[in-house]
């Protein structure tokens, strides 16, 4: 019986991982230069922890989360998103006691029920970092620049920063009743969904893909226009910090992002090379966050990369093949063999990549097979090598082949390597 993996669910065959390798590491480079630290949290938490973060209202939380009850009768979510669970471990951890400032950043799967297609998974996968404990602008616009560095390193180009602000406790309740009134006006002309969710979320309409409700809110009006003093200098701050710093960027009164725990500057980075699922990076300010999930009133902001995007939009100029072993070790005979294995051992302690086969074969299939494998090196072992105590050395490139005394071996390959 064959049995398939999950739909929405992908393998990263051999084949493809190098890209990922390679944005994974300039993230560890990237955002260690800002001074973040990596955090590995769960993939199951309590259903509540999203619940109550994410918000019920919202497309995650309603329809999405992959939920099941545990033996023990306690429900559980996949995480849908990385925010939650880092919150949930500053809290738990008490982190802030000790020192409230944490730069922390995360890697790794997430999973939402959502329509399988390009750069839509259900199993997918982000590289995320959180700054907790800074309210100052100045963290937000480091944010930002964290992110265009780390685009920069990888060599994306042409991705596009909008920006908005959404605000506080303060003033965001009177943008709401605003959009509110201006919404009723409009309800006929909106999808069930929104029709259903507008009362208690009127945000979330201004976040929907239906053409008919992006139609209705064009004359929407504008959170940025109902900003409260205080929100609107730490906006005009950010941007100001962006403009001194060239990161170039659009406003985008719309914005209002799938998640409930948003505060003050939120921010999308889009690519138009993506087609419709064309967010490469999303994320913005939570201050509410870290007191609703417990603990102290402490602020943050955070933002989440999803590497199946941007790895779509790298695929056309990453051509790094996965390299080949420098050395393959051919042998004949069964001392060969057994003096190659001690050889093959030895080299890899020094960092070679090195290969052998454990079953007789001819000379001439081990050679065409270490043609296939793109072997830079084939070392050549027979009796004859062995009584002299000299293998041959053969370059795959140049097709040059010399004798090398077994002592030698290591310091040649070595060099080779470096070269
Ligand atoms: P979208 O607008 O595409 O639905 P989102 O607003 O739901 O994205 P976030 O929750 O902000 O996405 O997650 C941050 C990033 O994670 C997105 O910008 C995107 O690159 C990626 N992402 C989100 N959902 C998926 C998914 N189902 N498959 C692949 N990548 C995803
Ligand atoms: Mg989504």
């Amino acid at each position: 019986m064959r049995i398939t993996a999950i739909k929405g669910f992908s393998d990263i065959l051999p084949e493809a991982v190098e890209p990922w390798q390679f944005v994974e590491g300039k993230a560890r480079q990237v955002f260690s230069s800002y001074n973040f630290s990596e955090i590995r949290i769960p993939i199951l938490e309590k259903t509540e922890l999203f619940s109550r973060s994410i918000g019920e209202t919202t497309d995650i939380v309603e329809k999405e989360m992959y939920t099941f009850t545990d033996r023990d009768g306690s429900m559980l979510t996949l995480r849908p998103e990385g925010t939650a669970g880092v919150v949930r471990a500053y809290v738990e951890s008490e982190m802030y006691k000790t020192e409230p400032v944490r730069k922390l950043y995360y890697m790794g799967p997430m999973f939402r029920r959502e329509r399988p297609q390009k750069g839509r998974m259900r199993q997918f996968h982000q590289i995320g970092a959180e700054a907790l404990g800074r309210a100052d602008p100045f963290i937000d616009a480091e944010m930002l620049l964290m992110l265009r560095d780390f685009f920069a390193a990888v060599g994306l180009d042409g991705a596009t920063l909008e920006l908005n602000s959404l605000g506080c406790a303060e003033c965001r309740p009177r943008y709401r009743e605003k959009l509110l009134a201006f919404l009723r006006q409009k309800e006929h002309l909106l999808c069930a969904n929104c029709r259903r969710r507008m009362e208690r979320n009127p945000l979330r309409v201004l976040d929907c893909k239906e053409p008919g409700c992006i139609e209705a809110t064009r004359e929407a009006p504008s959170i940025l226009e109902s900003l409260c003093a205080e929100c609107r200098d730490h906006f005009d701050l950010v941007k100001r910090l962006l403009a001194e710093t060239n990161v170039a960027y659009v406003l985008n009164s719309r914005l209002v992002r799938g998640l409930d725990y948003y505060s003050r500057t939120t921010f999308e980075w889009t690519s138009d090379q993506l087609g419709s699922q064309n967010t490469v990076a999303a994320g913005g300010r939570y201050d509410g966050l870290v007191e609703e999930l417990g603990g102290p009133s402490i602020p943050g902001v955070g933002f989440a990369i999803g590497i199946e995007r941007l790895t779509l939009l790298l695929r056309e100029k990453e051509t790094n093949q996965p390299a080949g072993p420098s050395v393959y070790v051919v042998w004949v005979g069964t001392p060969a063999r057994d003096w190659a294995f001690g050889a093959v051992n030895r080299l890899r302690r020094q960092g070679l990549v090195v290969e052998m086969e454990g079953e007789a074969k001819s000379l001439k299939s081990q050679m065409r097979r270490a043609d296939k494998l793109k072997a830079r090196s084939v070392l050549i072992v027979g009796d004859d090598e062995l009584q002299k105590g000299r293998a041959v050395l053969r370059d795959m490139a140049s097709k040059q082949q010399a004798e090398i005394a077994f002592d030698n071996i290591e310091a040649e390959l070595l060099s080779r390597k470096a070269n």
